[in-house]
């Protein structure tokens, strides 16, 4: 079991001080993929950065240059392209001349018609490339350090804040919910090994775009991978009785969900057949798809 934290004590549009270098901004976006809404971070005083400066609504355009009043926005970061994060980073650059670090869009999302996420930003363009992470923003007090997660999407990037060993963990891990990796830009090899990758740095705290902050960062981390894990032996198990296409597995395999989101369901257990194919565990006639016929090698 996933020990999910799901309280949060705010109020949309207001500036609150979360710890002693990070305040936080939520924006008015709630739904079945930002949870209460999309959380922006300001990093700093006087000379701030601004993670994930969140969806095109000028309400919380409005609420960040009141938050930002009489600062200086040196950076603007942001995690990955998709419409509850990006979008913002435009208009935000526009009022204050800062530039955008990211990872351009690789991969775009082949099947739009399954909803997956909250939206694609595919005309996000960072000004400055930060593909592969390691690089390094300082300001006065802190200093941030962009660690690359593919997984969730390609272009995935967290952020470290040295200062307080915390990862602005975007939506690679997030305490309300388990988070979507959908083929093509999604991939679950990847996601694992990011997974990984961030438990081994030993963060004392996760602050995801959604949500609450994860405190108890290791256990979390370990539970995040064995319900993937376990998804994973349900596939297994499922091939083993002589199911062989996803969409005969997702009913049973995600009895417990919604019948609305099973079709987003089936993209992750694709996401499984991928990885599983690779490691030759499963075999697919073809290139693995939603409608391949797979069994195991
Ligand atoms: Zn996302």
């Amino acid at each position: 079991m996933i020990p999910y934290v799901r309280e949060l004590t705010f109020e949309y549009g207001a500036c609150d001080q979360v710890s002693p270098l990070i305040r936080r901004v939520v924006a008015k976006n709630p739904g079945p993929f930002t949870y209460l809404g999309t959380g922006t971070y300001i990093v700093g005083r006087g000379e701030v950065a601004v993670i994930d400066p969140g969806p095109d609504l000028p309400e919380h355009l409005d609420a960040l240059m009141a938050a930002l009043a009489g600062e200086r926005v040196t950076h603007i970061l942001v995690t990955h392209h998709h419409s509850d994060h990006s979008p913002l980073a435009g208009p935000l650059k526009e009022k204050t001349g800062a530039p955008i670090y990211g990872c351009a869009v690789k991969t775009p999302d082949a099947d739009r018609s399954v909803i997956t996420e909250a939206g694609h930003d595919l005309g996000f363009a960072p000004d400055i490339d930060i593909c592969g992470g390691g690089q390094v923003f300082e300001g006065p007090g802190w200093t941030l350090e962009a660690v690359a997660t593919p997984g969730h999407t390609s272009n995935h990037i967290c952020f470290a804040l040295k200062e307080e060993n915390a990862l602005f963990s975007g939506d690679h891990i997030m305490g309300w919910s388990t988070t979507v990796v959908s083929p093509p830009d999604g991939d679950m090899t990847a996601y694992m090994e990011s997974l990984e990758m961030v438990k081994a740095r030993g963060f004392d705290v996760l602050w995801p775009t959604h949500g609450p902050p994860v405190r108890d960062v290791t256990p979390f981390i370990e539970a995040y991978i064995a319900h993937r894990r376990a998804r994973e032996a349900q596939v297994l198990q499922a091939l083993s009785q002589g199911h062989t296409r996803i969409k005969d597995m997702v009913p049973a395999l995600y009895a417990e969900v919604d019948p609305r989101l099973h079709p987003a369901a089936a993209r992750s257990v694709l996401g499984h057949m991928i990885d599983l194919t690779r490691r030759g565990l499963v075999v697919a006639d073809g290139e693995p798809g939603l409608d391949s016929a797979y069994r195991l090698a």
